[in-house]
């Protein structure tokens, strides 16, 4: 009996807390299966040492994780102050686009410069502004050319460079920004597997880096993050331009109302589910951990409540960057999804938007899977359909083993709920590949004697290439 494998999979973002070889080591020794590098906060020459190193140290492991590089995509940020401002409720403040400008009550009202000129035009009066990750709110009262004149709602201490958010206001800065460029080019070059896209708002923006990928002939795959109202209102066809959807709950739970974001985090992973696109659950999911060393109860529930939803990953952020237990939240999200998944066993194959020939033929060996416990799915991918396609279906136990020969795929295979990724070189005869698969699963132990295989791959029938499913028991 060989034993279950996780199949939920996890994020970690890194930072100092485990950017070090022994910590990545251990972390890709605990089952993390993607790391992402969050450019919002990452220098080229930093950037390219950690990807080598953890390069290096999967080689070394023999178990090949993907990279993730999330760029920072448009930002408003308010300018250096020198020193900080201790807002009080109700008082009048500036914003100010075009810095010395002249204004009215100069001397009284006092002020910070907006890195960003065309806010004026894009805000109205009535306008809520955030800064500082929602913590200072203020509602818009005027504005001209220069300035957003403001009240302060909720007041706080006003430091250098803090973030803006703006709920409900369409932004028309550029989705890919010139930094994200250079960023991305440092990833490409440096061979990574996803980039992730900030603030996307439409379609179009994830059309634009298709677009710059295709040029360089990558085929890094790309992650759509939704962070606002406007990548709400345009759910459906973010997730069909995408290769991945990440619910980025930090910045969506400023945009929108608190209460929405259960409602959306819901909608946005059926509406991958239906479109047969890998979805990921980010930010806070074990956030009182970056200080002590277990989780509360309410992110337990959280965590299992995005297994039970059947999202292809969880993801940390602050918990393994800046906190002290990355190794132990790692460890506690395998042990919540495990746990989860055993209870979580829907017989019926999920039901998805297409239907081509190949997702019928997919549906039936998922459907055979899901009728013979304790078996296993085993399929064989050079471009990924098969296995994007198997994955999608959400096979109710049954593990995806999914063999490519690229070492690429390989790497992108990581980002999909239930698949099992194996390196190797394909036969000429599909039939000698899948004699050579199980031979290969057999020495690793993960097949025994007597095991089911549901085997969904091309077959050769008369120099033509047929897809089939297969049952075979291994011997
Ligand atoms: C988020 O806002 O939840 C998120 C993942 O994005 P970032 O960490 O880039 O702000």
């Amino acid at each position: 009996m060989t034993t279950a494998s996780r199949r939920t999979k996890i994020i970690v973002t890194l930072g100092p807390a485990t950017e070090g070889e022994a910590m990545l080591e251990r972390l890709i020794a605990n089952g993390v299966d993607i790391i992402r590098l969050n450019m919002a906060h990452a220098k080229h020459d930093w950037t390219r040492a950690v990807i080598r190193r953890i390069r290096a140290l999967s080689t070394r492991a023999g178990r090949e994780v993907a990279i993730l590089m999330d760029i920072k995509g448009p930002e408003i940020r308010t300018g250096d102050l020198a020193a900080p401002i201790e807002l009080k409720p109700g008082e009048i403040f500036d914003f100010t686009v075009k810095p010395g400008a002249g204004r009215e009550n100069a001397e009284e009202i006092r002020s910070v410069d907006v890195n960003y000129q065309d806010l004026v035009n894009d805000i109205q009066v009535g306008d809520t502004v955030l800064v500082d990750n929602g913590l200072i709110r203020l509602e818009v009262l005027a504005k001209d050319a220069a300035h957003i004149r403001c009240r302060v709602l909720i007041p706080g201490q006003l430091t250098s460079r803090r973030h803006i958010n703006l709920p409900g206001v369409k932004v028309n800065l550029p989705s890919f920004t010139e930094k994200d460029r250079a960023d991305a080019l440092v990833g490409l070059e440096e061979g990574i597997d996803f980039l992730a896209l900030s603030f996307v708002r439409e379609a179009a923006d994830v059309t634009r880096l298709r677009d710059f990928l295709d040029a360089r002939k990558s085929k890094v795959g790309i992650i759509a993050k939704i962070e606002d109202q406007s990548a709400i209102a345009n759910l459906d066809e973010i997730v069909r331009a995408c290769d991945g959807l990440m619910i980025a709950r930090g910045d969506l739970g400023i945009e929108c109302p608190f209460e929405e974001l259960p409602v959306i985090q819901r909608r946005a992973v059926r509406t991958c589910l239906a479109q047969g696109r890998p979805v990921i659950v980010a930010t806070h999911m074990l956030e009182s951990m970056i200080s002590q060393p277990v989780p509360t109860r309410a992110e337990i529930t959280d965590v299992a409540n995005a297994v039970y939803e059947l999202a292809d990953c969880v993801m940390l952020s602050g918990e393994t960057t800046v906190g002290k237990y990355p190794l132990e939240c790692v460890q506690i999200l395998d042990k919540i999804a495990r746990r989860i998944e055993a209870e979580n066993q829907d017989d019926e194959p999920q039901a998805l938007a297409g239907h081509s020939e190949r997702l019928r033929v997919l549906h039936s060996a998922v459907v055979l899977a899901n009728s013979l416990p304790g078996s296993k799915l085993l399929t064989f991918t050079r471009y990924g359909t098969m296995v994007r396609g198997l994955a999608a279906l959400r096979p109710a136990c049954a593990p995806i083993l999914a063999f490519t020969p690229a070492i690429g795929l390989h790497r992108q295979m990581r980002l999909l709920r239930a698949v099992e990724p194996y390196l190797m070189p394909f036969a000429s005869e599909p039939d000698i590949t899948i004699e050579n698969a199980i031979s290969y699963l057999r020495r690793a132990g993960r097949v025994a004697p007597g095991d089911k295989l549901i085997v969904a791959t091309d077959i050769l029938s008369q120099d033509r290439l047929v897809e089939s499913v297969q049952l075979r028991t291994v011997r």
